[in-house]
């Protein structure tokens, strides 16, 4: 009897920490949709020029003269990181690509997988680009997402 009443008290302290964490969960990333919806589309400096002017720390895991990749500050896989350009040149987004953006957004790529390697991404990653406001885009600085590390699901939100 004393078992059952420990087991039933061990599910529900469970089911309180998991909803703990659902809550959280579901609160992360309700405000992240917000940061990205309150976020207005702009060629202005973001905060990744500090970052990449080294105004604002970050931790750099891949850096040569045109491309710099860093861990993002609010992680949301154990690999995280965001591959940006140096110079922006009009790309706040992919959606403003132009014939002239397809060497750097190769590279981009290519540095993706480059930093995919080193972070020992062996059994796969993903990599995603917001844009704009029903992507959930929040900075206007082209960036990829190398997310990994974990089963990701299918489909996103
Ligand atoms: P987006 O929502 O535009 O696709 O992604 C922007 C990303 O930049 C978000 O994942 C956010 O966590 C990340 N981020 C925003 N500000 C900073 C910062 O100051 N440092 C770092 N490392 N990441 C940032």
């Amino acid at each position: 009897m004393r078992s059952g009443t420990g087991n039933d008290d061990k599910s529900k302290r469970i089911a309180v920490i998991s909803s703990h964490f659902a809550t959280h969960k579901a609160s992360m990333a309700s405000s992240e949709k917000e940061a990205a919806l309150s976020a207005v589309p702009s060629d202005s400096p973001t905060i990744f020029d500090k970052i990449i002017n080294k105004e604002i720390p970050s931790k750099v895991v891949f850096e040569d003269d045109q491309v710099l990749a860093f861990r993002d500050i609010s992680p949301q896989a154990p690999t995280h990181i965001l591959i940006i350009p140096k110079v922006k040149d009009g790309l706040t987004g992919l959606s403003k690509a132009e014939e002239r953006h397809i060497d750097i957004l190769g590279r981009l790529l290519y540095t993706a997988k480059l930093v995919a390697k080193q972070e020992g991404l062996d059994d796969g990653f993903r990599i995603v680009i917001n844009d704009g406001p029903d992507g959930c885009q929040s900075v206007y600085h082209i960036h990829l997402h190398l997310l990994g590390g974990r089963q990701l699901n299918w489909p996103p939100g």
